[in-house]
This record gives C-alpha cells, sequence and structure tokens, in this order.
C-alpha cells in the first residue's frame, strides 16, 4: 500500500503507512498514513526550527517575492490540487477549485505583509525619548487541520505564519492528507528555504506530540469541538499561544418577509454543498411565522432536483461523505429524527449504499432543541427546520445554541437585519447570505464552543496571533542631561 510521505526540509520523508486513505466514491483504501514516532516528530521540529531562524532574518521584500511567487504556483495547479482533494476528500471539482481560489485569497493577503507588519512611532513622548513598536515571528508554528477543506484551512494558517516570518509544521487531517504534500512542495518551489514549510503527517497522537513539543511556539487548530476544547488545554498548559476553532451548527432564519424562492435556493445551496461537511454549511433554517409550510415545500421541490454522485463527475452536485463510519453515523441521526419527533419529509436514505460512502439529502421538518438532530453537528446532507413564532424567538433559539460559528438572516427588512446582526451571539453573520465566509481583509472565527482562544483566524487577527509586540524606548542622551534620579521615570 502506497504510503503517504511527511515533508521536512523540503523533501519527502517516507514512513510506512498504518492509518488508511480511502477514495470515498469507490470505498477503495488508496495509501495509508504513517504515525510518526518521537523521533520523526523531534526531527521534524528540529528541522522547523533552523528555518525559522533563517527565515526570521530574511527580509520582507524577499518574504513577499515568495509568497507572489506562491500564488502563481497555487493558481496553476489549481486542477493538480483540485484532483488530490476530490480523490481523498470526495467533493465535487468544482467545491475543490473553489476551495483552493478561497485558500489563494489567503495569500494575496499575506503579500501585503510590509504593510501588515508595519510597527508605530512616537516621536518625543518626553524630552529627547522617542518609543516604537515592532512584531516579531513567534518561532515554529504547528497548523493542525481537519479533513474537510485540506487546501484552504492550511492556507488560512500557512499565508500569515509564513508571512510573519515564521517556520510551520503542518499536520494535516489522516483522512485526507495528499494535497498538504503539494503545498509543501509548490512552497519549496516558490523559493522558501528549506525547513521552513514541513509537513508531519499522523494522527491523535501526533497532535499531543506537537502541543507538549518544547520546540514548537505557537498552535492554530481547526476541527471538531471537542478537540479543539482539548487541544485548547493541552497547549495553554504547555504555556503556547493557541488559537482553536471548533465545530459548528449554523442557523439560517427566514423572516416572513423575505423572497422564499431566494430563501429556498441558499437554504438547499448552503445545506446540502459538500455534502454538508463544511464547517458553515446551514444544518438548520429557522422558518418565522406562517411562512413555514410554504418553504419546506420549495425546500423540498429543490432536494429532489439534486443528484449525488462521484465528485469527478461533472453532473454531481454533492459527493460522498469522508468515510463510511461517518455515512453510517449520519444515517443514525435520520433513523433517530422521526423517532424523535421530526417530520423526514425527504429520505436520504434511500440514496444510500453500494461501496462508495454516500449519503443522498435529507430534510427533516420539526426539529427542535432535546433532539439530537437538532443539537450535535451531524456534518452530512441533513437540512433541518425549526419553526418560530416570532423573530424574537428566532433570535433565542439561536442564541441558546452552545455553537457560534456562522448565521444567516433572510429578509427583506434593513433594520429586522441590524437588529438581528447586532443581537446575535456568533462570530460570523449573513445578511442574505448563506454562508458568510468573511474575505482574507477580515478574520475568521466563531463565538462559544466554536471557538477556543481569543483570536480569529487569518486576516489581521491571524497577522497580531503569529507575532509577538516589542516596545522600544528610546533616548540619545547629551553628557550633560545625564544624572543619577532614583524616581520612578515620569513622562512629563
Ligand atoms: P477532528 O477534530 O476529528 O480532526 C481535526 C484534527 O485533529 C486532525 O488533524 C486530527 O488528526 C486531529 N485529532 C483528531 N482527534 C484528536 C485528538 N483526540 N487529539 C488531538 N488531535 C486530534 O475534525 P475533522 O473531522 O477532521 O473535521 C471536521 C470538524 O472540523 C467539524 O466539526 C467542523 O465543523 C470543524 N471545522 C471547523 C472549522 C471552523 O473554522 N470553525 C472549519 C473547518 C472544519
Amino acid at each position: 500500500m502506497r504510503a503517504i510521505p511527511h515533508v521536512v526540509n523540503g523533501h519527502r520523508l517516507e514512513e510506512p503507512g498504518r492509518s488508511p486513505v480511502f477514495n470515498p466514491a469507490t470505498g477503495e483504501q488508496t495509501a495509508a498514513v504513517p504515525v510518526p514516532g518521537a523521533e520523526t516528530v523531534d526531527r521534524v521540529v528540529a528541522a522547523a526550527r533552523a528555518g525559522a531562524a533563517r527565515w526570521a532574518a530574511t527580509s520582507l521584500s524577499r518574504r513577499t517575492n515568495v509568497l507572489f511567487a506562491l500564488r502563481e504556483l497555487l493558481v496553476r495547479h489549481t486542477d493538480e490540487l483540485a484532483a488530490l482533494v476530490t480523490a481523498e476528500h470526495g467533493k465535487t471539482l468544482a467545491d475543490a477549485r473553489g476551495e483552493i481560489a478561497r485558500g489563494v485569497e489567503n495569500v494575496e493577503y499575506a503579500c501585503g505583509l510590509i504593510e501588515h507588519l508595519k510597527g508605530d512611532f512616537s516621536d518625543q513622548v518626553a524630552d529627547g525619548v522617542d518609543v516604537h513598536s515592532l512584531r516579531q515571528p513567534l518561532g515554529v508554528v504547528a497548523a493542525i487541520t481537519p479533513f474537510n477543506f485540506p487546501v484552504m484551512v492550511p492556507l488560512w494558517m500557512a499565508a500569515n505564519a509564513l508571512a510573519s516570518g515564521n517556520a510551520v509544521v503542518l499536520k494535516p487531517s489522516e483522512r485526507d492528507p495528499s494535497p498538504s504534500v503539494r503545498l509543501a512542495e509548490l512552497a519549496v518551489e516558490a523559493g522558501l528555504p528549506d525547513g521552513v514549510f514541513n509537513v508531519l503527517q499522523g494522527d491523535a497522537t501526533t497532535v499531543t506530540a506537537l502541543l507538549e513539543h518544547p520546540g514548537i511556539d505557537g498552535v492554530s487548530f481547526v476541527g471538531s469541538t471537542p478537540v479543539a476544547r482539548l487541544v485548547h488545554e493541552t497547549a495553554s498548559r504547555a504555556g503556547k499561544p493557541v488559537q482553536a476553532l471548533g465545530g459548528a451548527k449554523n442557523h439560517m432564519v427566514v423572516l416572513p418577509d423575505a423572497d422564499l424562492d431566494v430563501a429556498a435556493d441558499a437554504a438547499v445551496s448552503a445545506g446540502y454543498g459538500s455534502a454538508g461537511e463544511r464547517c458553515m454549511a446551514i444544518s438548520v433554517v429557522v422558518a418565522v411565522g406562517e411562512i413555514a409550510d410554504e418553504l419546506v415545500e420549495r425546500i423540498a421541490t429543490r432536494v429532489d432536483g439534486l443528484r449525488v454522485g462521484p465528485g469527478d463527475d461533472p453532473a454531481s452536485d454533492f459527493g460522498p461523505l469522508i468515510t463510511g463510519a461517518h455515512r453510517d453515523r449520519v444515517i443514525a441521526y435520520v433513523e433517530g429524527a422521526a423517532r424523535e419527533g421530526a417530520r423526514v419529509v425527504r429520505d436520504g436514505r434511500a440514496a444510500t449504499g453500494g461501496p462508495g460512502f454516500f449519503a443522498g439529502p435529507t430534510l427533516l421538518d420539526g426539529v427542535a432543541p432535546g433532539m439530537r438532530c437538532y443539537d450535535d453537528e451531524i456534518f452530512g446532507p441533513v437540512l433541518g427546520v425549526a419553526r418560530a413564532a416570532s423573530f424574537d424567538e428566532a433570535v433565542s433559539l439561536v442564541n441558546a445554541n452552545p455553537y457560534g460559528n456562522g448565521v444567516a438572516i433572510f429578509t427583506r427588512d434593513g433594520n429586522a437585519a441590524r437588529l438581528f446582526t447586532r443581537a446575535v451571539s456568533v462570530g460570523m453573520i449573513g445578511v442574505n447570505v448563506p454562508i458568510p465566509v468573511p474575505i482574507s481583509s477580515y478574520s475568521f472565527g466563531g463565538w462559544k464552543n466554536s471557538l477556543f482562544g481569543h483570536s480569529h483566524i487569518y486576516g489581521p487577527e491571524g497577522f497580531a496571533f503569529y507575532t509577538r509586540a516589542k516596545v522600544v524606548t528610546t533616548r540619545w542622551p547629551q553628557p550633560s542631561d545625564s544624572q543619577i534620579d532614583l524616581g520612578f521615570p515620569r513622562t512629563r
């Protein structure tokens, strides 16, 4: 069985594979991921430390040139990367190209590093005294990523971490590890010095080894909520700055004045795109007032037109789930939903089966807190509709949810949208936009159980996270100014 390599110092490092990688469309195992021992972890971290020292001393203009070159290579290799994503993740090629384009945006933002890393200068804060600030890289950053965006999420982290002068050890998901290998190789081709962008394959044990390793200076994590919480606790205990983005249960509130066709199109696109395996997928539509029956009907009609199939078939609207075990878990939620009192309006189990990990689109009506199909992040093509009598009830439902990643409101009433935007305890909000993933010049992150740590990822908060501030107070005294003064220094 082909083993997926690590990448260290710009070269592939082969080890025997242990954790299986599947083609989710066929159910076949195509490769295996090595799970490194302590010696390999030490070797990769040592390479990164040497790389970090070199890279931090590299001029900003040279760093910018490398990032520009990386941007060009990512664009040129989009089809190749997309094929790797589809082969191991299962999403459609069009969707894979979309995530690569969003990742490239982060590199484009990072190309402005000379502006983002600019310090401040205050002249003459006291007689003959000036103050300036600068930001310096953390050192070596561990980037730990989930399976659902094997190119975009590594670039959320790596683009700004590299621009800030850090070295990166990327620990990709063991489910779809191949794109990370190509990313590292393209970074080297772009001119990144040896040891600056390394890939360490592995599983949960590898993550723990990185979190506790003294050679790691900061941790960016994206994944499920229980693991995000654990990663945040472990890294914090080890004294490392950590940002850990977790799972989601995103609501889309539809007010009675909304255009129901627009809302139904948006709910179907955001609910079933990428088989619902997006942290910004809509999983609950909240129908406010008397529109509920009509909205359910319009969504159901659209669901009937969806086609589930292999990601490399242009006719497929969405592909298989990541593993057979995950497919079974998703199906179990659909089975449980009817027992819990929800109405199964469209049943995706009919399209399930065969060797591939396919599940068809399911639409549930009448989901509510206390039902597992409402409370849990299903992460599959299952869209629930909850009903709320009023705007206030819809806001309360959203705010009572323990997750706070994304939310959307569909309405033609600007004031209602404004009130909603101010009232919800959620990090990313869409007004008539169902998947409100911010552009790269803003930062991305949720509230509550969707984010552990204070910092959102990429954008300005990314640069702040990957650097440490220094403030320098300077005086060039003339001998005649010099005197002994035991008082506390004052500026006036
Ligand atoms: P996951 O938490 O299972 O895995 C994420 C990473 O953590 C992987 O690299 C994995 O090897 C590692 N890991 C798994 N278990 C671990 C453990 N016990 N200890 C240490 N490390 C461990 O997540 P996933 O299934 O790959 O990804 C899907 C999840 O990610 C969903 O919950 C989704 O909402 C979330 N997600 C969130 C965002 C966001 O921005 N908030 C973005 C994408 C995905």
